[in-house]
């Protein structure tokens, strides 16, 4: 029943779209080059300044305090100043790159809505929303797809630390119809509606969305949290920190801390076999927080990032201009990143919800019908530039050697969503078997029939 739905929502949806007219096939953060060799570019002198005095005060920081002052300090952080994403930026995102990604995630939030039983209220939240592409793609399915909400009530809640950002997400949402809340401690700092009259809301913090029944998405999100680094010594794991270079007090340089730090104690797993780990206390704190909202009010959460499933050790690296970019260079000037450990999120995530995945990209995007949907759109082109863009982000998206085999889809989901559905009352005494649960789209195979 659940196959013959999607399909029928894919369909619909693959037909009328039109295209939105953003087919970029530039570079993702995994094409980077290699940084110049002589980095001649002056340090951002105030992000630098501010991490040696604060070194110099209380000495060496933990990479995680590192990572969060130079990504989201609230003055002079790098996501805080900058709009980092586009091909004029330091990287691009899949929802930069084509507008099919943010489509097929329109269709899947539907469907998880509809497999949930259609509650009356659906609040759509995403983490991270960077240019709020992928939010308005998705609301251009659900636009396309109204009469499916029939009298259920839909809004947009966006978790931004960035002002910027969310000034340009209001522009793409509202039409840079939105207002600032009149004091900086409002749970909710800037407000405003869509064209088609949805209240869209931003906050600073997961904590402040209102409670309810709620699809979370978090795309390239994950990767920008603050990471620990511990190293395997003999004498026990030993937590990475940032200090000044003594023979160069402009410079920051890697050391390890002599002794186990709190979060050496605590965050390396007593069974674990690498050399060297990175530890998101931040993500887990917020997949626990994720957790706790879809066990009690129903809902789903789809993350996409690139990562591994525990396997992976140094993954630390910064991005500028689409290129690498040394982590401890130029503080503040760069993108900081760090690959997801979906296993850990697993671990946090706990017994209260049901996990699924990691599938890779290209796996998700294919389940979703991503060949059909360039079909129908390369029917209705006949631009040559335009289907070379078309094909050309296709490629960027699914070809293994690309984003697809390197980016992965996670999700939970409350337990009820994979439990097998009752047999109606009269049906006790019948010996069949109860109906398997019901798919969950882009994590199962749709046909196309
Ligand atoms: N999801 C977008 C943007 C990814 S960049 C895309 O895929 O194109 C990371 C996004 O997360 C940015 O919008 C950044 O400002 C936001 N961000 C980073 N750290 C954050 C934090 N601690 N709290 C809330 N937002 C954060």
């Amino acid at each position: 029943m659940r196959f013959s739905f999607n399909t029928q929502l894919l369909c619909r949806v693959f037909i009328s779209l039109p295209a939105a007219g953003r087919w970029r096939a530039a570079q993702s953060r995994l094409f980077c080059s290699s940084p110049p060799t002589s980095d001649q570019e002056k340090p951002r002198a105030s992000m630098l300044r501010h991490l040696t005095s604060k070194i110099k005060a209380t000495g060496p920081v933990t990479v995680a305090e590192y990572m969060r002052e130079v990504l989201t300090n609230p003055v002079t952080g790098y996501y805080v100043k900058n709009d980092m994403l586009g091909p004029d930026g330091d990287f691009i995102t899949s929802p930069e790159i084509s507008q099919i990604f943010g489509e097929l995630i329109g269709v899947w939030i539907i469907s998880e809505w509809m497999g949930a039983g259609q509650p009356k209220q659906l609040q759509l939240v995403e983490l991270g929303p960077g240019r709020g592409s992928l939010c308005s793609d998705v609301l251009r399915v659900f636009s396309q797809l109204r009469s499916v909400f029939g009298g259920a009530s839909v809004s947009v809640h966006l978790v931004e630390v960035s002002p910027v950002l969310s000034r340009l997400q209001s522009q793409s949402l509202t039409g840079n119809s939105s207002q600032e809340a009149d004091s900086e401690d409002e749970p909710v700092y800037r407000h405003g509606e869509t064209a088609a009259g949805l209240p869209v809301s931003w906050y600073r913090r997961l904590d402040d969305v209102p409670a309810g029944f709620s699809i979370f998405l978090a795309h390239e999100f994950f990767d920008a949290l603050p990471i620990h680094k511990f190293q395997r010594t003999v004498k026990g794991w030993r937590e990475v920190m940032v200090d000044i270079d003594p023979e160069k007090p402009d410079r920051l340089r890697f050391v390890m801390a002599p002794s186990p730090t709190p979060a050496s104690s605590t965050l390396v797993q007593a069974d674990e076999r690498r050399g060297h780990v990175e530890v998101c206390a931040e993500g887990g704190v917020i997949v626990q927080q994720l957790a706790r909202r879809i066990a009690a009010d129903g809902g789903a959460a789809l993350i996409a990032d690139y990562g591994h499933d525990g396997t992976k050790t140094d993954t630390f690296r910064g991005f500028k201009g689409h290129q690498l970019h040394d982590v401890l260079s130029s503080p503040g000037s760069a993108d900081l990143t760090a690959d997801v450990d979906f296993s850990y999120l697993r671990r946090m995530a706990g017994g209260g919800v049901a996990c699924l995945g990691p599938v890779t990209q290209r796996t998700f995007l294919k389940n979703m019908g991503i060949d059909s949907r360039l079909q129908v759109l390369l029917r209705n082109c006949s631009d040559p530039t335009t289907r070379k863009q078309l094909t050309g982000s296709y490629d960027m998206l699914t070809n293994p050697a690309k984003m697809g085999e390197r980016f992965h889809f996670f999700s939970l989901l409350h337990h009820s969503r994979l439990a097998k559905p009752k047999k109606p009352d009269g049906l006790k005494l019948e010996k069949k078997k109860s109906p398997a649960p019901l798919p969950v789209a882009g994590f199962t195979e749709l046909s196309f029939s």
